[in-house]
């Protein structure tokens, strides 16, 4: 069966065609500024990626040209929508509704939209890719595949937050985490180079890309992980902050003069890796300047290798032990020395990192030396692949 898998944000649409039986992407590509002016790169494969400036006022739109490109003579891979068998879709938030991926009947969409609230940049921009979907392929299957679904394992005691406790009953306020479809991916090809199963394993995988988290698997399930109510909690990331005491944000207000959102801006959009660098959000500038003799840069890349070596020994205390670290995403799978960073901070675990090992970019493979108590491990990740494979495995 072929999948077309659909990240749709508020003014950009990602895609992927999969074949589900050789996994093998057909074709991928990417919309953007949709609803300014619109533009489309498409890549289908073995042939030269093509961009298309059209306009883009809607979704719908959107997806009508993406559609067209995958039927097209020329840049298409099909010769026919009908190929398409099913659509998975990201949903970032599913609250406590969803704890797997979904059939996405009218029911189901309403429940998503009742979770807007917890996400209110990214999941009406879900929905609309949905019902963008929907509008131009009716009666093929939808599915919903939710960020954070894997992590409805967790238990109460990870999940609540020391609030009032009508908080959470009254507006649903707790941990909820993210990046699940990444950590469950990971962390099942984890399990299965640890021999297959699930029970008795402890594994830490630590999602390092632009957004970053890290997510304690204990026998298989998310028991803990360091997003919470929103993707702002946690590791110090490209330009969110991560943890901070909560006091600083009154602190700020009144000694910048920002209104709450203002600052709620600041800890989004200009902190983290970029705000304490002063050079950016990309590790391959901070690496560059580091090497260049830049003190901060140094800095930054100790800041944030020190937070995630801190979750890791904080999940290693919750699961009583760990069997394998696993890197992956942008940074995770790229950036030998922030793993370098990590692992130096992990010996207390027995963990040693191997550097010729550790000297590689985005392959799997066992980075640990043979004598390392738990294993390293760097494991590409497929967001893509998870989504497509979820999909199938509800439609049929
Ligand atoms: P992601 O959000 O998973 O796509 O990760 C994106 C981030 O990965 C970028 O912002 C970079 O900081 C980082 N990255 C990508 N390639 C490299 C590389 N070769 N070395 C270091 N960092 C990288």
């Amino acid at each position: 069966m072929k999948v077309l898998v659909i990240n749709c944000g508020s003014s950009s649409l990602k895609y992927q065609l999969i074949d589900s039986e050789t996994e093998e992407v057909l074709a991928k590509g990417l919309c953007e500024r949709i609803g300014i002016d619109g533009r489309l790169t498409h890549k289908p494969e073995g042939k030269d990626k093509v961009v298309i400036d059209a306009a883009m006022p809607t979704h719908t739109a959107a997806v009508s040209l993406v559609l067209k490109e995958l039927t097209d003579k020329e840049n298409g891979v099909i010769s026919s929508l009908d190929e398409i068998g099913a659509v998975g879709h990201r949903v970032v938030h599913g609250g406590e509704k969803f704890a797997c991926s979904t059939l996405l009947t009218d029911e189901v969409l309403k429940a998503i939209e009742e979770c807007n609230d917890l996400a209110p940049l990214h999941n009406p921009a879900n929905l609309i890719g949905i019902n963008a979907c929907k509008e131009l392929m009716p009666g093929v299957p939808m599915v919903g595949v939710f960020d954070t679904a894997f992590h409805q394992t967790m238990p109460k005691k990870a999940y609540l937050y020391g609030l009032p406790y009508e908080y959470y009953t009254k507006y649903g306020v707790r941990r909820y985490g993210f990046h699940g479809t990444s950590h469950s991916f990971v962390s099942k090809r984890a399990i299965e180079l640890l021999g297959g199963k699930a029970e008795g394993t402890r594994i830490v995988v630590c999602h390092l890309g632009n957004g970053a988290s890290v997510c304690a698997v204990k026998d298989g399930k998310s028991i803990d992980t360091s997003m919470g109510l929103t993707p702002l909690e946690g590791l110090v990331m490209g330009t969110r902050s991560g943890d901070i005491d909560p006091a600083i944000i009154e602190f700020i207000a009144q000694k910048e003069n920002l209104t709450l959102s203002e600052v709620m801006n600041v800890l989004n959009k200009k902190s983290g890796v970029e705000g304490l660098s002063g050079i950016g959000s990309d590790f391959r500038d901070l690496e560059n300047a580091a090497n260049e003799g830049n003190e901060q840069a140094r800095t930054t890349q100790e800041v944030f290798s020190y937070r995630v070596a801190k979750y890791v020994g904080a999940y290693a205390a919750a699961m009583g032990g760990v069997d394998a670290v696993v890197f992956t995403a942008g940074i995770g799978e790229n950036d030998s020395v922030i793993r370098k960073l990590v692992g130096e901070h992990l010996a207390f675990l027995g963990i040693k990192i191997d550097d010729e090992k550790n000297n590689c970019r985005g392959v799997e493979r066992i980075i640990s030396t043979d004598d390392s108590k738990a294993l390293a491990i760097l494991i590409p990740t497929n967001e893509e692949l998870a989504i497509a494979r979820e999909t199938v495995a509800l439609v049929k």
